[in-house]
């Protein structure tokens, strides 16, 4: 028989309860990433010149690509 003190017990369990609560954040992180990068839309007028134009990747205020202006992204409805 294993024979373990008081004090091993409560690490353990200290432990693997530290070990579930990393798991259930990461999954929750993981998800959440998930559902913002699905929420961006790629689809973007440009403010100055007009232009309609994709861009996928996550940076906040992507460039046109004919005059290189900043623009924000517009909701799916606008478009
Ligand atoms: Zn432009």
């Amino acid at each position: 028989m294993i024979s373990l003190s008081l004090g091993h017990l409560v690490f353990g369990y200290a432990s693997g309860l530290v070990v579930v609560l990393l798991l259930l954040w990461l999954r929750r992180e993981f998800f959440r990433a998930r559902r913002e990068g699905r929420r961006k839309p790629r689809a973007l007028r440009c403010a100055l010149c007009g232009t309609l134009y994709e861009n996928p990747t996550p940076e906040p205020l992507p460039a046109c690509p004919q005059c290189g202006q900043r623009n924000e992204r517009l909701s799916p409805s606008v478009i």
